[in-house]
């Protein structure tokens, strides 16, 4: 199963691809914990991307597509993957389908969630992450069992630079005016189907296997 999943920034994406990674038993590929690794690794791609995931921005086009290019040639991606944060731009786009074309591998459904600016600076402001194993959680809505530490690992949890206020209305902005074309691109290509991310983790649960369900993963 080759999968995208799109929406705006703090909509839940990377909880319901941690979901789907562990229910569906898929690789996950999120172009923003590449760009953050290679920045604590302090290596010369985290050096270029620094500045931009700082002040929120998009990391230049051509960093990404060949960054995505080169991570799906590892054998970990060949049955299928699910690709979160990429891509981003409509050049990015047509970028992954040359490379799809490539490989002759089809994307077979992009998830597309929705949630309205509220909820959505509501859950980057409280959005914590594990130092350690990168799990998920939310001051309110995902609580550890001990506040600011990580229930599967026990590492402190921290919160991302850019889950900023000032930082959260620059990204949603960007992506008003670069992302959400794509929604269109992949719609007319049958392949978007909506998911409603208002809603408690386990709804969006349910929303998200209600948009895969019906999907066969035997090609
Ligand atoms: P979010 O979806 O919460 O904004 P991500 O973790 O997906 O966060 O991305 C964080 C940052 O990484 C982005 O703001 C951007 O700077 C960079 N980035 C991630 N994916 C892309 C992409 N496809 N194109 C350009 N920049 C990207
Ligand atoms: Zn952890």
């Amino acid at each position: 199963m080759r999968l995208l999943i799109m929406g705006p920034p703090g909509v839940g994406k990377g909880t319901m691809a941690a979901y789907i990674k562990k229910t569906y038993n898929i690789s996950h590929i999120s172009t923003g914990e590449l760009y953050r690794e290679a920045i604590a690794r302090m290596n010369s791609l985290g050096a270029l991307a620094k500045g931009y995931l700082d002040r929120g921005e998009l990391v230049p086009d051509a960093v990404t597509v060949d960054l995505v290019k080169e991570t799906l040639k590892k054998s970990e991606y060949k049955e299928g993957f699910l690709l979160d944060g990429f891509p981003r731009t409509i050049p990015q786009a047509q970028a992954l389908d040359d490379i799809l074309e490539e490989k002759q591998w089809k994307i077979d459904v992009v998830l597309n969630l929705t949630a309205d600016d509220e909820t959505i600076i509501e859950r980057i402001t409280g959005r914590r992450i594990c130092s350690n194993c990168g799990a998920l959680y939310h001051t309110t809505n995902i609580k550890p069992a001990v506040d600011d530490i990580c229930d599967n690992c026990g590492a402190a949890l921290f919160q991302r630079l850019d889950d900023n206020r000032e930082t959260v209305a620059r990204r949603l902005k960007i992506y008003r005016e670069q992302t959400e074309p794509l929604l269109e691109y992949y719609r007319r290509r049958g392949l978007l189907r909506d998911v409603d991310a208002e809603g408690t983790v386990a709804d969006n649960i349910k929303e998200v296997e209600k948009a895969l369900g019906g999907f066969n993963d035997n090609d």
